[in-house]
């Protein structure tokens, strides 16, 4: 509603006005004379840019409501504070005009007082400065807002979160931090192409704003990293909430380049003031979290906790480690028979890595494999595996001609390899014929880029390099893995073997027997502990088996003197 004032016009204030309405009817600039805030002429200029009525300006409308509500108070203190003494230059106030529904111009307005008759009144002079002000704008957003989904950047997230810790020790509030991180978006990127990438982003931009109250902060960090700061975060569930819903979100398809995509997101937790006290560490928190969710398996939510933080740090002391690991003689390889059932002989033998840490001890290889697997140190782990066990089962062949070693190929190495070539480098190093390896792998080598891992194994085994499907049955295995993988033998975890006369765990291996015959697939039986599994197993007909029953991993000089391999 228009301010009204009071104050009728003169007679007089009507003569005086007509004559000068008449000089500033023409100029560019728009000019509101006013005796205080009582509007008396507005020229032509002026009208159009405040968007005011013939009509308004007859009923003595307060210059006030030509002017933003958010604009209203700088404007009367511009009014109060005009220069006194004459001479000196007034000060001019950058303003938003009321105009139609709130969306007028942006202005800068000069005021002068001047004598109209025996009073003094104030000529408001306004220049249209909305392009500068758009300009203005648009270099503010594209300092702090990413110009793909339209969200804060990184800047603008540190300041609001900087500012959101600052209120919550003033109002004694806690401030929830959340990083968000897609689980396939590389593959997205790798396989659909950068616009189907583009969209993704976009897409969970969109996703993430729904997710959230306004007073909420959901920025993009780069990459395909996303950030939520949830402020005054209510007791209670509340932050889980959220995580849940992200979640939920996220698993939605996608459709991107007309297909449906499915991907998740890995969300970690963090909060304020109770997890660290400076920004720094919050962010610290937030990512360690986010990345134990993510090795948990993924399509999970995880809260940090102090716990996290030593085990982060320990994670970071083994991976100094382990890169010197290699050069000071820290591993070593341990071998397992694996013998023929038919016929009880000692036919082959897998290499396990043994790491010894000068402080921690045994370190499970599981573990060390992950870690060298996430910091790109598995390749030259797995080359240092290889040349050592290729060139002593070459030396072993001496004396059993057709020993063959069996040796563990991580995932990513596996797709590395394809690149690199390394494995006819290492045969032809170690002397050891193709025909005489085995590479286990397990199903999910297929991982995101499934016709990349196809290449590299269709490589090796046109080298003649065998290949065995380790682990069978413990993951999402299907005989349609089974029949995809060009593998020429399965090894079968060891959970199915019985654990006495269970029949219905027979049945399992049978069944898996059964199924990897009719694929023309060698079947080896693992973690053999007992006479009765062998024999279980050998009257299913599997052809080989490995096991504490036969073996356990020993040194390479040990196994030498068990198996009698030593010397011509
Ligand atoms: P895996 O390939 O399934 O290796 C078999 C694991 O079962 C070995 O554990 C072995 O010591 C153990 N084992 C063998 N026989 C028996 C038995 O009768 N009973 C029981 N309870 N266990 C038995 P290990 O050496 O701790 O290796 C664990 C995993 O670490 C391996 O599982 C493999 O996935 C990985 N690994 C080991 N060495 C390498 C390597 O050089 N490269 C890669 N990429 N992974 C490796
Ligand atoms: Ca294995
Ligand atoms: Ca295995």
């Amino acid at each position: 509603m228009p301010h009204r004032q009071n104050k009728p016009r003169s007679a007089q204030d009507d003569s005086l006005l007509t004559n000068l309405g008449k000089v500033l009817l023409d100029l560019p600039v728009g000019i509101l004379l006013h005796r205080g805030e009582q509007l008396l002429h507005v020229n032509a200029a002026a009208i159009e840019l405040t968007g005011i009525s013939r009509q308004d300006l007859d009923c003595g409308v307060s210059i006030l409501a030509l002017i933003h509500p958010n604009s209203r108070q700088a404007f009367q203190k511009h009014l109060e504070n005009l220069p006194q003494e004459k001479g000196q230059p007034p000060v001019p106030l950058e303003c938003q005009c009321q105009g139609p529904d709130l969306g007028g111009p942006w202005v800068e307005v000069v005021t002068r007082t001047t004598r109209l008759g025996d009073e003094t009144v104030f000529v408001t002079m306004l220049r249209d400065i909305s392009p500068y002000k758009e300009e203005e704008e648009r270099i503010r957003r594209q300092a702090n807002y990413d110009s793909l989904t339209q969200l804060p950047n990184r800047t603008l997230f540190m300041d609001r979160l900087n500012q959101e810790m600052i209120r919550a020790l003033r109002m004694k509030s806690r401030v929830a931090l959340m990083f968000i991180d897609l689980d396939r978006f590389k593959w997205v990127n790798d396989n659909l192409g950068h616009g189907a990438g583009d969209e993704l982003l976009r897409q969970t931009a969109k996703r993430l704003l729904g997710c959230h109250r306004k007073s909420d902060t959901v920025a993009r960090l780069g990459g395909d990293e996303f950030t939520v700061i949830l402020p005054d975060m209510a007791k209670g569930p509340f932050a889980e909430r959220v995580a849940n819903q992200v979640l939920q979100e996220l698993a939605r398809a996608f459709i991107l380049e007309g297909q449906e995509v499915f991907i998740s997101g890995s969300v970690g937790v963090t909060v304020f003031p109770d997890d660290a006290n400076n920004l720094e560490d919050l962010l610290h928190n937030a990512d360690t979290a986010m990345y134990r969710a993510k090795t948990s398996g993924r399509n999970a939510y995880c809260f940090f906790t102090p716990h996290m933080h030593a085990e982060a740090q320990a994670r970071m002391e083994l991976e100094k480690d382990l890169h010197h690991a290699i050069e000071r003689k820290q591993m070593t390889l341990h071998y397992q028979p694996i013998i023929e059932l038919a016929t009880s002989r000692l036919i082959g033998a897998e290499a396990l890595l043994r790491w010894i840490h000068p402080k921690r001890g045994f370190i499970p290889p599981d573990l060390f494999i992950r870690l060298a697997e996430e910091t790109g140190l598995i390749g030259p782990v797995t080359d240092w595996m290889l040349t050592t066990a290729c060139r002593k089962a070459q030396l072993w062949r001496q004396r059993l001609p057709d020993f063959f070693l069996s040796a563990n190929l991580a995932c990513t190495r596996c797709r590395e390899l394809s690149t690199d070539n390394r494995i006819p480098g290492i045969l032809k190093e170690t002397g050891l014929p193709p025909t005489a390896l085995v590479l286990e792998i397990t199903e999910n080598i297929l991982g995101e880029d499934e016709e990349k891992a196809m290449a590299m194994l269709a490589q090796l085994r046109h080298l003649g390099v065998s290949l065995w499907l380790d682990d069978f049955g413990t993951g999402q295995s299907s005989l349609s893995t089974l029949k995809k993988l060009p593998v020429t033998g399965v090894k079968v975890d060891r959970l199915f073997l019985p654990q006495g006369n269970n029949e219905s765990e027979a049945v399992l291996v049978k069944a898996i027997m059964g199924m990897a015959k009719s694929l023309n697939r060698i079947v080896i039986g693992e973690g053999v502990e007992t006479p009765d599994q062998m024999h279980f197993l050998k009257n299913l007909g599997c052809d080989l088996a490995q096991g504490y029953y036969f073996g356990k991993p020993v040194h390479a000089e040990d196994f030498e003197e068990i198996y009698g391999l030593t010397g011509k």
